[in-house]
Order: structure tokens, then sequence, then C-alpha cells
């Protein structure tokens, strides 16, 4: 059952930053947080990249050619884009902006350098770099995951050393070894994280109201 997050009147959204070397298990743990938290709002990239088996256009990314992606991006249609293993990917800059006005929390699953652009036109996003627990794992679930080549596999792998030497810049890490643990550790980072004063701005002067006065 969704866990029923409070009401938005009194909050403003966060941005929950999730990167992760591919293969390290970012997309698991993404979607157990989303089953629990039903009212996330994420942030549907746009991709040049291909879909993958069973993902759909406009709930998994914004599938897009080439010149489509570049267009947009000349546009300035983009809050971060980045070229990540060959592929262009980018967050739409709008749909972030309205959740967050509305209270919603959003909810980015990007990678390092992307991150490291939405760190600076949003510096109170809780930023979560997720580690594979060792190199030979992270081959391991690439090549057991099966949806990708091997050219593919061998260059994502290679990527990594470059991502987790970036992992530095983040205020978060959680190393997923085990799944349950790392699910709980990322509820943790969230949890606290709306618990923030600056993400409670009339809560308490709603409260303070109660006694009646200014
Ligand atoms: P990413 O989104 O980071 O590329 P995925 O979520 O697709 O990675 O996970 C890669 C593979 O590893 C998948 O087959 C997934 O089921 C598996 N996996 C994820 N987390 C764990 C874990 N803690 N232990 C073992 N396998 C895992
Ligand atoms: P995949 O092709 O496996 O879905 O994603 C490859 C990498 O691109 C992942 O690290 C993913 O987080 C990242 N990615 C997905 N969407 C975006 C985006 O909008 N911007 C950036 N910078 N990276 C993205």
């Amino acid at each position: 059952m969704p866990s029923k997050t409070p009401s938005t009147a009194d909050r403003m959204g966060l941005c929950l930053v999730i990167s992760a070397p591919s293969g390290a298990g970012k997309s698991t743990l993404v979607s157990r947080l989303r089953e629990e938290f039903a009212d996330f709002a994420y942030s549907v990239s746009c991709t040049t990249r291909g879909p993958r088996v069973g993902e759909q256009d406009g709930v998994h990314y914004h599938f897009l050619t080439r010149e489509e992606f570049l267009a947009r991006r000349e546009a300035g249609y983009f809050a971060e884009w980045a070229e990540v293993h060959g592929n262009l990917y980018g967050t739409p800059r709008g749909p972030v902006q309205t959740q967050l006005a509305q209270g919603r929390d959003v909810l980015f699953d990007i990678d390092v350098q992307g991150a490291l652009q939405v760190k600076n036109v949003f510096p109170t996003g809780l930023f979560v770099f997720i580690l594979p627990p060792s190199r030979a794992e992270l081959e391991r679930r690439l090549r057991g995951r099966g949806t990708d080549a091997a050219d593919v596999i061998a260059r994502r792998l290679e990527n990594a050393v470059g991502e987790v030497r970036q992992a530095r810049h983040f205020d978060y890490l959680i190393v997923n070894d085990d799944l349950d643990a790392a699910a709980d550790e990322l509820r943790a980072v969230y949890l606290a994280g709306r618990a923030r004063s600056i993400n409670r701005p009339g809560l308490l002067e709603g409260l303070l109201g109660q006694w009646g006065g200014e």
C-alpha cells in the first residue's frame, strides 16, 4: 500500500536527485521508492536512445531523434542535459518548476554530469549516489540484466570509474549490496529531507496562528 505523504499545502517541493553508474540498481531502487510514495512527481527525461523492451514513450522517457533533441536544446527547453554512453539525455525544465511550485517532490534519475548541473539550479535538493558493492558485481548485474549488447556493457563498465570518482560531490552515498537495506537508506534520506525546515515554509506560522496574536 503506498504511504500517504502529508498535505502539500504548507510544503515546498524538494528535488531528490539520484545518480549511479549503469547497473548499480538505481532503476530498481527508484521504482521501489515510487511505489511507496505514489505522489512523487517523476521527471521524465528526453533521450536519443532507442526504447528498450517494455519502455513506453512519455512514461519512461520521451524518445526523440537527435535532430529533435538538438532543436529543443537550442530553444532552452532543458534544465540540464548531457551525453551519456553515446546518447543525449535531458530534463525538461517546465514540468519540474510546475511540480515544485505545487509543493510536489520531484525525483530525478539522471547521470552525474546532469546531477551536478541540477545542483547549480536547485542547490537545496537532496543528491544521492548509488554505489555497487564492487566492480565485479557491477559487471555481473549489467550482464544479468540482459538488456544491453556486449559492447554497450563494456562501455558502461568503462565509464563507471569516472562516475564513481564524481560521487564525492553528492550528499549521500548508498551502497546497493543488500537491496532491502539500500531501499531503507534511500527512504530514510528522503523522509529526513522532507522534514527539513527549509521545505516547510508555512508550517510554523500556521501552528502559531492557533495561539491567536500576530
Ligand atoms: P541501473 O538502473 O542502475 O542501471 P538496474 O536497477 O537496472 O540498474 O539493476 C541492474 C540489475 O541488477 C538488474 O537486473 C537488477 O534486478 C539487479 N539488481 C539491482 N539491485 C540489486 C541488488 N541489491 N542485488 C542484486 N541484484 C540487484
Ligand atoms: P539508461 O540509458 O540506462 O536509461 O540511462 C543511462 C544514464 O543516463 C543513466 O545514468 C541515467 O540516469 C541517465 N539519464 C537519464 N535521463 C537523464 C537526463 O535527463 N539527464 C541526464 N544528465 N542523464 C540522464
